[in-house]
């Protein structure tokens, strides 16, 4: 039987990109997807200036680009008292060439992916192909694999667990998931009404004890694009109840200070629970994982998908290494130790935080973080030591000074 070098699991975004990177280093590859094509909902869009630094050399930043949204002033706001810092990332120019957020639906990242991938003859992708299950033995793993309600079994050097957070490569490699969930939804509303003129940049995170409220332009198919508004939703409504127009309708017309007779025509809608996790081994023998099978997160500071994407390229390379070059295994152990330890320490750490001062009811600490906001927004230097953590630049520093 055949037996594949690599077999990615998940043709998302972080599966698709190893996959690419493996196959352009000259790996094979196969990518197993249940679904009969990439998918189409509402999930991540923002791409921070280390993701675009990683993505240039594949083409993809290009292609990005040429459909996205450069967003270089982003804002931190309040619901009472209006703007409180505008953060201009142009300070960042001598540390990045992208000094800004690039804005695109990740279900518009896929297809540009998939289309690079298929120009390697040594890569293949299998649309509605279940992982199933896996065994593993020292030089192989054996991977059950769904298609067509048959069941077959495939083998493969190496297995990357790319398929999401509730990732079947996971759970059959025994790897714990450790964290926790919030007890709150998340909603993501899309509407063709335009915010720019009440002085809203392209992303705005507007704190609120009752209900803060995330705004993001996106481009859609062109200008002026759509807003969109991620927002917690508590346990005292149905999935159904978040769901009506009705409800996104009240939200908007409470946060903008418009009448109940103002309508927001609603283009999309989901609502998703949001988790705290990560998985307590990035690598089990043969198998590896990347991107949302190994840690999920909330979006607040748009870190899961950029993690997940870090994760991808910084496994590509190692795997290529060990594959092509016959050098050391070590160097997988080497990717959980830099992408774990970053993951802990500054994805979910600031990612809870940032959602943390979005909602705090306490008057006296809200003012505290304020204050403390506007001081940081007013020196160079600390605003662009605020920018370097907040774009993930500092993480990857993280990331590669271990070793
Ligand atoms: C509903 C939702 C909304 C989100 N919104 C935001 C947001 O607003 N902002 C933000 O920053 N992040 C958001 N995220 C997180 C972000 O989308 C993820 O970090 C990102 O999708 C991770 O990419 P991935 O490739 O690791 O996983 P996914 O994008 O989940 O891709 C996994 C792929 O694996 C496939 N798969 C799953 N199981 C199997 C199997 N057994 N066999 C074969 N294939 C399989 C899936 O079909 C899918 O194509 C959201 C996530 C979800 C679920």
């Amino acid at each position: 039987m055949n037996i594949h070098q690599v077999i990615v699991v998940g043709a998302g975004p972080v599966g698709l990109l190893c996959a690419l990177d493996l196959a352009r280093q000259g790996v094979q590859v196969c990518v197993l997807e249940l679904e009969p094509s990439t998918t189409l909902d509402l999930r991540a869009g923002t791409f921070h200036p280390p993701t675009l630094e990683m993505l240039a050399p594949l083409g993809v930043t290009d292609a990005m680009m040429a459909i996205g949204m450069k967003v270089p002033v982003w804002q931190s706001r309040d619901l009472q008292e209006g703007l409180i810092a505008e953060w201009d990332m142009s300070i960042l120019r001598d540390d990045t060439p992208f000094p800004f957020r690039l804005h695109l639906e990740q279900h518009r990242l896929t297809p540009i992916l998939l289309e690079k991938l298929s120009a390697y003859p040594n890569a293949q992708v299998l649309f509605s192909h279940e992982f199933v299950s896996l065994t593993q033995t020292p030089d192989r793993v054996s991977v059950r694999v769904m298609h067509k309600d048959q069941e077959m079994d495939l083998l493969a050097h190496w297995v990357v667990g790319a398929d999401g957070g509730k990732s079947a490569v996971r759970k059959s490699a025994g790897i714990d998931f450790d964290g926790y969930t919030w007890p709150e939804r998340y909603s993501v509303v899309s509407t063709t009404h335009d915010f720019s003129h009440l002085g809203y940049a392209d992303n705005a995170y507007v704190s609120d004890p009752e209900q803060w409220v995330a705004f993001f332009r996106m481009p859609d198919k062109g200008p002026p694009g759509l807003w969109r508004m991620t927002i917690p939703v508590g346990q005292a409504y149905t999935d159904e109840e978040i769901l009506d127009p009705k409800y996104a309708n009240s939200v908007f017309q409470r946060v903008l200070g418009t009448s109940s007779d103002v309508f927001y025509p609603i283009v999309h809608q989901s609502v998703y629970r949001v988790h705290q996790r990560v998985a307590n081994q990035f690598r089990r023998e043969r198998v590896l994982l990347a991107g949302d099978s190994a840690h999920v997160n909330n979006p607040l500071g748009g870190f899961g998908l950029n993690s997940g994407i870090h994760d991808a390229m910084n496994l590509s390379d190692k795997l290529a290494r060990v594959i092509v070059k016959g050098e050391s295994l070590d160097l997988l152990n080497l990717y959980e130790r830099q992408r774990k330890t970053v993951n802990m320490e500054y994805v979910q750490e600031i990612s809870i935080k940032n959602k943390h001062h979005l909602e705090e009811a306490d008057p006296k600490i809200r003012q505290e973080r304020f204050a403390q906001l506007r001081k940081i927004n007013a020196n160079d230097s600390s605003r662009r030591e605020y920018l370097m953590v907040s774009s993930m630049i500092n993480s990857i520093k993280k990331a590669n000074s271990i070793s």
